[in-house]
């Protein structure tokens, strides 16, 4: 974060302004985590302050302080186009691109308004006035963490902001398992806790609100789970008649990818997930070490993220797209064996 850039945004904030806080299309921990953890701090400061997220988002992030704020651009879209197009300020979090944010691609992109992006993915657009972009960040809550530090004010850091941003962290880092977990991210989560995030209850509140249905689910993706042990890899499929019969809710197939990955000796680990209503194969990729899904997923898949951790989609039938997945491995070969 450029000294020089702090200065201005301190400046800009001086003075109670109109602010839209906006995350990417289905949002997941991180990204509710941070919009709601700035909107917190931004609202203690007198501004008037809106979270916009472009569709609904899991049960088990629903609790979270803030969360009866959230505005939803799809089903309110005339109340939301109002607020960006008034926005003096608008905060882009937990994404980069604005077509990452499906519908809401066109209304951001003609704001006027100033936009200070905040984001750990690869490969930024170009839109931001203020740009805080570090890929070796573990989340974007810790990242909003170091902003309202910068700023000089992590003595607003309530317990209500706490909480917001301990979600993000846990949930982006696997519970403080991935390699993007660094010693300062525990500090921070150090000063969360002190600050009042209930870091037990949290947890309790993201993991253990599963339905019998979604381990159910859990059941069936673990049946249908292949391994491809010549390339370390393994794949899991749901189909849309699948996720009827187990009664799918947004948010069940969270985390399902990883079974994959926790096999001994594998390291590229991917989940394709029918949707019928979209016409696509939603695709969610992990790996383990150099090997990096945000290329594959860019080369393949018309996605991206992180090295570790990328998503995608294929307009392909389920099974062309795992005949396709499986068809592209040979010339990974190298990559992936080299781990
Ligand atoms: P997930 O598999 O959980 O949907 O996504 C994994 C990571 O990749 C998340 O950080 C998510 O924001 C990012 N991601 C998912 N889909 C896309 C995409 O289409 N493009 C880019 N650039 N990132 C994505
Ligand atoms: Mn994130």
């Amino acid at each position: 974060m450029k000294k020089q850039d702090i200065t201005s945004i301190k400046q800009l904030l001086s003075k109670s302004k109109k602010i839209v806080i906006v995350p990417h299309k289905n949002p997941d921990g991180d990204a509710i985590g941070s919009t709601l953890g700035l909107y917190h701090y931004l609202k203690k400061a007198n501004h008037q302050v809106n979270v916009i997220v472009p569709n609904d988002y899991p049960k088990f992030l629903k609790w979270i302080p803030g969360n009866d704020t959230i505005l939803k651009y799809d089903t309110q879209t005339d109340t939301c186009e109002t607020l960006i197009n008034e926005a003096d300020i608008l905060f882009t979090l937990d994404f980069n691109a604005f077509h990452r944010t499906g519908n809401m691609e066109m209304v951001l992109s003609k704001s006027n308004a100033i936009k200070i992006m905040i984001d750990h993915h690869q490969s930024p657009d170009d839109y931001a006035t203020y740009m805080f972009s570090d890929v070796t960040m573990s989340s974007t809550c810790e990242m909003v963490y170091h902003f309202i530090d910068k700023l000089g004010d992590t003595n607003h850091i309530d317990s209500d902001i706490a909480t917001c941003l301990y979600v993000g962290i846990m949930t982006d880092t696997g519970s403080f398992r991935y390699p993007s977990t660094t010693s300062d991210t525990h500090k921070i989560i150090s000063k969360l806790i002190k600050k009042g995030a209930q870091n037990s209850n949290i947890h309790n509140n993201v993991y253990d609100t599963n339905s019998y249905e979604r381990l159910q689910l859990l059941g069936c993706a673990l049946t249908n789970l292949k391994v491809i042990p010549e390339f370390r890899a393994a794949y899991i499929t749901l189909s849309q008649e699948e996720l009827y019969q187990y009664n799918y809710k947004k948010g069940d197939t969270e985390g399902v990818v990883n079974y994959g990955l926790s096999l001994e000796g594998v390291i590229l680990a991917v989940i394709f997930i029918e949707d019928k209503q979209e016409g696509i194969i939603k695709i969610s990729l992990r790996s383990k070490g150099d090997f990096s899904v945000n290329e594959m997923s860019r080369a393949h898949f018309e996605g991206g993220g992180h090295t570790n951790a990328a998503g995608g989609k294929s307009h392909l039938s389920l099974a062309n797209t795992v005949e396709k997945f499986i068809s592209i491995l040979p010339s990974y070969k190298k990559a992936l064996n080299n781990e």
